[in-house]
């Protein structure tokens, strides 16, 4: 360790008292800078200590304090160009929201507002009051409550009517979703027993019927969002499940996951793999559906539960709900999204996913041919830059089999790979995320609507 580099640090203070730093002292507070040139001193001085520095000009750390202010001052979230091609990626905060719902959150967000008011009454309100009507009447169910995510929505309806008892579910069933929700450990968390029953393949009625006892709770059907059982398989419908339900007199319940509140096959989509429609399982008699508020449905992260009145109010009465409830700007975000599904029209217009998941193959092509452009007089010498025909998708374990075809801009470079492209473009200001296939860089075009959001931007904005 060379000591007489140590020696050769300044102070802290005399750091952040520096001439080129009192640019930003005025901006910022003074401890603020301190802990800056604290922060840059330490680190030079790990680097001493580590033999992997030596340049210790007062320009260089005085450029490096005004760095990691930069940085930490810059929004930690911050929006991000989607052109991984996958539609509601988890890591991207999954459903863009349409204007109306992004607009409505502004709107809401900064004031009082009557979440739990009633203005007709003068009085105390409920939260779901906003929601509820507009769910039943999208779904026609007779009542329904919203709580944070859809984990939740099956953690609260499990421990509400199984707590203690057994819950009956087909071993094709017990899924996965994203790594993190697996459906046996909620059922444990929920305070249930989990009995499975029929094989990964194959379950029957019969297979239902005999595992009915005095400790079964109720039936959980699962929507295996992500995944299909091809060949020698075999399952019961909702409908049959309905009916040994009545037989043996327990509810039956669908976790739906994704959960379309319609028909996505009239947008083309789901023809491979139909994606189930809310209100058909309320229709075939489920006694409580779940689903999530922010896969197709297109809105704000959420967990609808909607069903019979009688299983709502008991969810509703669980202390676990106001654990798991909604803030005002979720229920902004998804009161205007629901309003949308009031015109079928214009939907696929106003709401995002929809927009992406049913947009013209041609109008993509268009797009790519037209960024293409602007991207090979941007990046320049060394670049290779095609317009390629791809596949993106739905994201979330929705539409799973779908072949959603897709135009791509494909990067390569003489010497860079195309992770070294990747990183380039994540460090654009915004960054742009797009997708690595065969070494080569893939912006997929299906959710950019201008060309020239997918050149990057080194200049701060
Ligand atoms: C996505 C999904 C979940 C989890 O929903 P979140 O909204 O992510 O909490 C649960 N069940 C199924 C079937 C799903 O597809």
């Amino acid at each position: 360790m060379d000591n007489s580099l140590l020696r050769e640090l300044p102070s802290v203070d005399v750091l952040a008292r520096s001439k080129s730093l009192q640019g930003v002292a005025h901006l910022y507070s003074a401890p603020f800078v301190t802990w800056a040139a604290r922060v840059v001193i330490s680190t030079a001085r790990r680097e001493i200590k580590g033999g992997i520095r030596s340049d210790l000009s007062r320009d260089t750390l005085e450029a490096e304090v005004l760095a990691f202010i930069e940085q930490a001052v810059s929004p930690s979230l911050k929006r991000i160009v989607n052109a991984s091609g996958t539609v509601l990626h988890t890591n991207l905060g999954r459903a863009e929201l349409s204007d109306e719902a992004a607009l409505n959150v502004v709107l809401t967000a900064r004031g009082g507002v009557n979440l739990e008011f009633d203005l007709g009454r003068g009085g105390r309100g409920k939260r779901d009051s906003h929601l509820e009507g507009l769910i039943c009447e999208l779904t026609g169910a007779e009542a329904a409550t919203v709580v944070n995510n859809n984990a939740a929505a099956v953690l609260i309806t499990l421990n509400t009517l199984a707590e203690g008892a057994e819950v009956i579910i087909s071993r094709g069933e017990l899924i996965e979703i994203g790594g993190s929700f697996r459906l046996p450990e909620i059922i444990e968390k929920s305070g249930c027993t989990l009995k499975e029953i029929g094989t990964t393949n194959r379950t029957h009625a019969d297979d239902y019927l005999g595992a009915v006892t005095d400790g079964t709770a109720l039936i959980l059907k699962a929507h295996t969002s992500n995944y299909k059982v091809v060949g020698f398989t075999s399952g019961v419908t909702l409908k049959e499940l309905v009916g040994i339900g009545m037989l043996r007199s327990i509810p039956v319940i669908e976790d739906l996951g994704s959960g379309s509140l319609v028909d996505l096959t009239d947008y083309g989509l789901g023809t491979a793999m139909r994606e189930p429609v809310v209100s058909e399982s309320i229709a075939a008699g489920a006694d409580i559906v779940t689903f999530s508020g922010d896969k197709l449905l297109g809105g704000p992260q959420a967990g609808i539960i909607a069903g019979k009145k009688e299983f709502i109010d008991q969810i509703n009465a669980n202390p676990l709900k106001r654990a798991l409830r909604v803030d005002k700007m979720t229920v902004a975000a998804l009161e205007a999204t629901l309003r949308l599904y009031r015109n079928k029209e214009s939907l696929a217009e106003k709401l995002p996913t929809l927009r992406y998941l049913s947009r013209p193959l041609d109008e993509i092509e268009e797009t790519a041919k037209a960024a293409a452009i602007r991207l090979s007089d941007h990046l320049g010498e060394g670049y290779t830059i095609e317009v390629i025909g791809t596949k993106s998708e739905a994201g979330s374990g929705a539409l799973p089999a779908e072949e959603l075809s897709s135009w791509a801009i494909a990067i390569s470079h003489d010497f860079m790979e195309a992770d070294g492209i990747a990183r380039l473009f994540l460090e654009s200001d915004p960054p742009i995320l797009g997708r690595i296939k065969d070494n080569r860089y893939l912006l997929d075009m299906r959710l950019i609507m201008e060309p020239e959001s997918v050149i990057p931007n080194y200049e701060r904005q």
